[in-house]
């Protein structure tokens, strides 16, 4: 009996790692983790009592008892803090401005990093995307990935997304924000963004989603193909 599959998906903001991920989880049948919207929900619980994000000790604060989970009934998953869902909520602007911030600090990040690995223990069958999954999260997962870009084109594309929302953008200004928010994801001490070691690596600047996906599937398919067939074969799932 086989009990899981764990595909690590990495790299920095605007690579399109949360809507491939939950693309190749819908084409293979997995659940799909998205651990920046775990520091997202505890950023969002900084900011609305008012500390500062920068302050380890007063984030560590107001953030130590909180509960981030998913409810995995709906697709995408709805991200709860302390049960409520916060889904909409945690992709504020102001969020994003200090989601990095928050991820620096050693105790949130342990904590979350247990909170992933319990998830997973719970959803065994999974595609797990941020920027540690594969390097500190599950380094033993059967499949890693690390997503790259150039700056440009992922500042290109956050505009675009931000434009689909009805928001003014400056892509100058949204491109700034990209480097400096690499540089923190990068630069910190605890879980820094890096590429895992072994991992694959798909540059997807000059890649439409679903060529990207395709790539990833091909990836998964030639390493836990087997995997993903027996399970098929136990009854468990389809086998898209
Ligand atoms: O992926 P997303 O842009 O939602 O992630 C928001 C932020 O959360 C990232 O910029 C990073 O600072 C942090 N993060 C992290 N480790 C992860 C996932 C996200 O530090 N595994």
């Amino acid at each position: 009996m086989i009990d899981g599959v764990v595909i690590t998906i990495d790299g920095p903001a605007g690579t399109g790692k949360s809507s491939v991920a939950s693309m190749l989880a819908s084409r293979l049948v997995l659940d799909m983790l998205d651990t920046g919207a775990m520091y997202r929900a505890l950023t969002l619980q900084a900011l609305s009592h008012g500390v500062s994000t920068q302050d380890p000790e007063a984030v560590d604060r107001v953030t130590r008892e909180c509960i981030v989970d998913f409810d995995f009934a709906v697709n995408p998953p709805r991200v709860l803090l302390d049960g409520r869902d916060v889904s909409a909520a945690i992709r504020s602007q102001s969020v994003t401005e200090h989601v990095s911030h928050v991820a620096a600090h050693r105790p949130v990040r342990e904590r979350l990093v247990l909170a992933q690995r319990r998830i997973a223990t719970a959803h065994p069958w999974l595609v797990t995307e941020g920027r540690d999954q594969g390097s500190v999260v599950f380094p033993h997962a059967p499949v890693r990935i690390y997503l790259d870009a150039r700056p440009e084109v992922r500042a290109r594309r956050r505009c675009e997304q931000l434009v689909a929302q009805g928001e003014r953008v400056d892509e100058s200004v949204i491109l700034a924000a990209i480097i400096r928010r690499d540089a923190l994801d990068a630069g910190r001490a605890t879980g820094p963004l890096r590429c895992p070691e072994g991992a694959k690596v798909v540059d997807t600047s000059d890649l439409t989603q679903d060529q990207v996906v395709d790539r990833l599937e091909t990836i998964v398919r030639a390493m836990v193909g087997h995997t993903l067939q027996q399970r098929h074969a136990q009854g468990a799932a389809p086998c898209a």
